[in-house]
C-alpha cells in the first residue's frame, strides 16, 4: 500500500470512528500502522482498562482474542469488535476449560493463577488471574504456598525464581517468545557494550537470565524513557520496536531477533478496521456464566496492589465465591 492509500484510509477509519463513537485500542505488538491509528496503544490489560474508563459506546479492540474477550469482560455492555476473528494466540490455546479441570482434580489443594494470556472459559475456571507485570505479587499475596500457575511455563518459572511459593506449571509456552535466543542477546551485547536489555518473562530461563530486567510491554515502555537508557537491546515481539522508536526518537532500539514476529498479531490490517466499523462486526460475545466467572477472577487480580501487599481474598483453595 503507497503512503498516500495509506493516509486516506486512516481518515476514513476516523471519520468513521467519530460517527460510530468508537474507542480504537491497539496492543503493543501491532503493525504500526494500525498503531498510528488508535486512541490509545498499550498492553493488554491497560487497554482493556482504558476501554473501561471510557465512555465509548464501541470498542475497536486491534489485537488478539483473548485481549478482546478481557475488554468484553470488563465492559459488558459496549460493542467490542475484533477486526479480524482469526487472531488467536498459540499460548492460549495450549490450555482448555476442560484440561485445567481435569488437572484441578489432581490437585485439589492448589490455588490456580491464570495469566491473562487465555481463553475467558480458562479464566473462568481459575481463581485468580495476572499479567506479566503483576504475576510475582499475585502468587505472593496467595495465603496458600500451592499454586497451579497456568498456561505459560516460562513466565511461571520466572515466577517461582522470585516467590517462595510452590508453583506447578502449566506446559504452555509462547512460540514467538521461544524464537529469543541466548546467543543472540550475548552477540548484540558485545556489538552494543553499553546497551541494557530488557525481554519478556515469556523467554525462556535463559534468555531471562542475561536481561538487565524481564518485564511486560508496558513496563518496557516506561523503562525506554528512563534519562540512564540511551540504547536497549529489546528481546520481545517486533512489532514494540515501532512505538519505542516514535517515543524516543534519540535513542537506539535494537530488538533481538527480527524472527520474533506474532502472526495473529500481524492479521489485523487497516482495510479491516474499516470494515469492522462499516458493519459493526465481528462482535465478541460471551455467554453470561463465563463471562461473570472470569470477572471474578480478573477483579481479584485487580483488587492486589503492585509489590506483594497480602490481602484477605485467596486464603487456600476454598473461598466459596470461586469454587464451584
Ligand atoms: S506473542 Fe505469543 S503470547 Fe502474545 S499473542 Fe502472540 S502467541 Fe500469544
Amino acid at each position: 500500500m503507497t503512503v498516500s492509500e495509506t493516509s486516506s484510509l486512516a481518515e476514513r477509519i476516523l471519520r468513521l470512528k467519530r460517527k460510530k463513537k468508537a474507542l480504537i485500542l491497539a496492543h503493543n505488538y501491532q503493525l504500526g500502522e494500525v498503531q498510528d491509528i488508535a486512541d490509545y496503544v498499550g498492553d493488554s490489560l491497560e487497554l482493556s482498562q482504558t476501554a473501561a474508563r471510557s465512555t465509548a459506546e464501541v470498542i475497536v479492540f486491534c489485537g488478539v482474542r483473548f485481549m478482546a474477550e478481557t475488554a468484553a469482560i470488563l465492559c459488558p455492555e459496549r460493542v467490542v469488535l475484533l477486526p479480524d476473528t482469526n487472531s488467536g494466540c498459540l499460548l492460549a490455546d495450549m490450555i482448555t476449560a476442560e484440561q485445567l479441570k481435569q488437572r484441578e482434580k489432581e490437585l485439589p489443594q492448589a490455588t490456580v493463577v491464570c495469566y491473562v494470556n487465555s481463553p475467558a472459559e480458562v479464566k473462568a475456571e481459575a481463581d485468580i488471574c495476572c499479567t506479566s507485570a503483576n504475576a510475582v505479587s499475585i502468587a505472593e499475596s496467595l495465603d496458600n504456598d500451592e499454586i497451579l500457575f497456568v498456561p505459560d511455563q516460562n513466565l511461571g518459572h520466572y515466577v517461582s525464581t522470585r516467590t517462595d511459593k510452590h508453583l506447578i506449571l502449566w506446559p504452555g509456552y509462547c512460540p514467538t517468545h521461544t524464537r529469543i535466543r541466548p546467543e543472540d542477546i550475548l552477540r548484540l551485547k558485545g556489538e552494543y557494550c553499553g546497551a541494557k536489555v530488557v525481554v519478556h518473562p515469556e523467554c525462556r530461563p535463559e534468555v531471562i537470565a542475561l536481561a538487565d530486567e524481564a518485564l511486560g510491554t508496558g513496563g518496557m515502555v516506561r523503562y525506554a524513557r528512563r534519562d540512564d537508557v540511551k540504547e536497549l537491546i529489546v528481546g520481545t515481539e517486533i512489532g514494540i520496536i515501532h512505538r519505542l522508536r516514535k517515543e524516543n526518537p534519540e535513542k537506539r532500539f535494537i530488538p533481538v531477533s527480527e524472527q520474533a514476529i506474532c502472526p495473529d498479531m500481524k492479521l489485523i490490517r487497516l482495510e479491516k478496521v474499516l470494515q469492522s466499523l462499516e458493519e459493526m462486526e465481528p462482535r465478541v460475545k460471551l455467554p453470561d456464566t463465563i463471562r461473570d466467572k472470569a470477572r471474578t477472577a480478573i477483579d481479584r487480580m485487580l483488587a492486589i496492589p503492585l509489590g506483594g501487599d497480602s490481602h484477605g481474598g485467596v486464603a487456600g483453595k476454598k473461598l466459596p465465591s470461586v469454587r464451584r
